[in-house]
């Protein structure tokens, strides 16, 4: 089959005619229609994360059929123990031996991929393969995000992209009112900011017209934590919505005073998957996509890099 393969870190996906997998115990073969590419294969490819599987095929918003024709998503927690403190506490995204696709396991930038059943989940009939994509990882940590920033009603999303175009249409759905925030002078971004919903948009240098009571940082930029903490109401909180983020400089403890708090956002549970596939078409959640060939990865990679893309990139391999 062919590939698009992370050969080493910091150089260029490499295109590979690879051997087809073959499903384990447990496991289920799928023909791989759409994957959608995310932030996170950028610090992949990129060398930003540890350990990864080498050589490993990235993309982690699998969208794959079985030979029975059987539609499934394959999202980045790709197996967890069950056994662990943390998997026996309804906590499996923060399992110690947890295995994610396109990193510590092959992944959809590819004509097949395999993965465990048990962590496949259900594509919603209302979407087709392309659009269903990009919820499997843009949209659904971007849910948990979402729940992690309490139930205040001034949401500021930081990086309006792939995630925060989803998590804006769920959270005005909420009843809640959601501020963008993009790199400064982006005004396209913040266009697109508001044609989904949102009453403020800007730079992330600039402030909105009233407090917040949460952020979501979806940009991977340290600067942006005590940036946030700044425009944030008594008690608020910031959610780094991000697998990997630049230093957070030092700053002052009145940012934090006021029961002010941060925390970050680690991977997902089958559970959050589940609700969030099953919520997105009620909303309903639309995501706006470009199609991009699989042997256009590297150029899918780079306009996310240098932030040309308006919702989300996804990949289809060719007929
Ligand atoms: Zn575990
Ligand atoms: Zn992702």
């Amino acid at each position: 089959m062919r590939a698009m393969v992370l050969e080493v870190p910091g150089q260029p996906l490499v295109e590979r005619e690879l051997p087809e997998p073959k499903a384990g115990p447990g496991q289920v073969l799928l023909r791989v229609r759409a994957c959608g590419v995310c932030r996170t294969d950028l610090h992949v490819v990129d060398g930003e994360l540890p350990d990864p599987k080498l050589p490993v095929v990235p993309g982690h918003q699998v969208v794959g059929v079985t030979s029975e024709g059987r539609r499934l998503g394959v999202p980045w927690l790709g197996w967890a123990c069950g056994e662990c403190r943390y998997c026996t506490s309804g906590r499996e995204n923060l399992c110690d031996s947890a295995r994610f696709t396109g990193y510590t396991l092959d992944g959809g930038y590819a004509e097949w991929v395999v993965a465990d059943l048990r962590f496949c989940l259900a594509i919603p009939r209302a979407y087709d393969d392309v659009r269903a994509a990009p919820l499997l990882c843009a949209g659904l940590i971007g849910y948990r995000a979402l729940r992690l920033a309490g139930d205040g009603e001034r949401l500021g999303l930081y990086g309006f992209g792939s995630s925060a175009h989803i998590v804006a249409q769920v959270a005005r759905w909420q009843g809640r009112r959601v501020f963008a925030f993009t790199r400064p002078g982006d005004e396209g971004a913040q266009a697109f900011a508001r044609q989904l919903g949102a009453v403020w948009a800007g730079g992330s240098d600039e402030r909105p017209p009233e407090e917040l009571d949460a952020a979501i940082l979806f940009a991977p930029v340290g600067e942006l934590v005590p940036a946030a903490l700044g425009v944030l109401a008594k008690g608020g909180t910031v959610v780094a919505g991000g697998i990997h983020m630049s230093d957070i400089p030092g700053f002052p403890y009145e940012l934090l005073w006021g029961e002010r708090s941060v925390r970050s956002v680690a991977n997902l549970t089958r559970v959050d998957g589940r609700e969030f596939l099953e919520l997105a078409p009620r909303v309903p959640v639309r995501a706006d996509v470009e199609t991009l060939p699989l042997s256009e990865a590297n150029d899918a990679l780079e306009r996310l890099r240098s932030g040309r893309v308006r919702g989300s990139v996804v990949l289809v391999p060719g007929p």
